[in-house]
């Protein structure tokens, strides 16, 4: 136990701040979540280990205020609303939201990971979408701005993403999912081990990374989505007499489209029969017509097509 001074209150499970008015000390839990706008002083990291956080740090040297009233839990500490000053101490990983206080002091942090880089266009804790806690799931669809996470190990599913959006992750452990088309995100991680999954009709970029093994993954797009007419298709009115047919296939071994040069995910070939059919099978063939390829880069067909539901699921693992 941390000496605090007056003897701290007890609480089971989570130990939360929410509406002190004087400054307050939380201690003795594992990690802590600093959500945005909770604190209207400083925030006080008197003996910590990691501390990831969107607010930078101050020049050090000032003493933590004394404290009237110390909170202690058994499980993780969140500060939510503080009017002044919040000390910390005996405490695990800190995690401070964008402008989760006025002033950050992490003078007791064994390390401090802030990335200033960039900053969110709009602020964080005023998405319509945030979701806070531990070991939550939840699903969106389309959300304006964007969405925000603060928390472990929650998993948080966007649907029909259509509009640009901001991915704002504190925390370590989070899971997001987004499936749309034609939308960028901007994602932000404040913390580690978070994943950004990101479907094939979507582009993503880390914005900040204020920590470690944040990463966003993106899934292929599939060569079905650039085959307009399979092979069985093709040959499915085929039975009897001459016909010329064209179908494409997937090239699976193949990085770079030969047609356009380009590194891409489904590159496929276009190809030709015109033959005679008896019974459905070919007996003579007048010309083969060779064979050209097609990527997502080159194709015309790319944007006609829409992916039933399995398929993106398919995609996005
Ligand atoms: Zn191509």
């Amino acid at each position: 136990m941390t000496d605090w001074d007056p003897k701290p209150e007890q609480v089971t499970g989570d130990a939360r701040l929410v509406g002190d008015t004087e400054p307050v000390g939380l201690g003795d839990t594992e990690d802590v979540f600093v959500h945005g706008d909770a604190v209207g002083g400083d925030l006080h990291v008197a003996d910590g280990e990691y501390v990831f956080t969107d607010v930078p740090t101050e020049s050090e040297g000032v003493t933590p205020p004394t404290v009237d009233r110390a909170v202690t839990g058994e499980e993780d500490g969140y500060v939510e609303d503080v009017a002044d000053d919040v000390v910390l101490r005996g405490v695990e990983d800190v995690f401070v939201h964008h402008d989760g206080a006025n002033a950050l002091r992490a003078g007791g942090a064994e390390q401090v990971y802030h990335d200033g880089d960039a900053q969110p266009t709009k602020l964080p804790q005023s998405y319509e979408v945030t979701l806070s806690g531990w070991n939550h799931t939840r699903e969106v669809r389309d959300p304006r701005d964007g969405v925000a996470i603060l928390g472990a190990t929650n998993e948080l599913t966007v649907r029909d993403l259509a509009h640009d959006a901001t991915v704002y992750v504190v925390g370590w452990g989070n899971e997001v999912h987004l499936e749309g088309r034609d939308a960028e995100a901007s994602v932000f991680f404040v913390g580690r081990d978070n994943t950004v999954h990101v479907g094939p009709y979507l582009s993503a970029t880390a914005a900040a990374e204020s920590g470690f093994d944040n990463e966003i993954d993106r899934a292929p797009i599939p060569a079905s989505a650039v085959i307009q007419t399979s092979k069985e298709e093709a040959h499915a009115d085929a039975t009897f007499g001459r016909h010329k047919l064209t179908w494409q296939e997937p090239v699976d071994d193949e990085q770079w489209c030969p047609n356009c040069g380009s590194e891409a995910d489904a590159v496929i070939r276009r190809r030709q029969r015109d033959a005679l059919f008896l019974f459905g099978v070919p007996i003579r063939t007048y010309d083969d017509g060779g064979e050209s390829f097609e990527c997502e880069h080159c194709t015309r067909h790319l944007g006609e097509v829409s992916l039933t539901e399995s398929e993106r699921r398919d995609a996005l693992r």
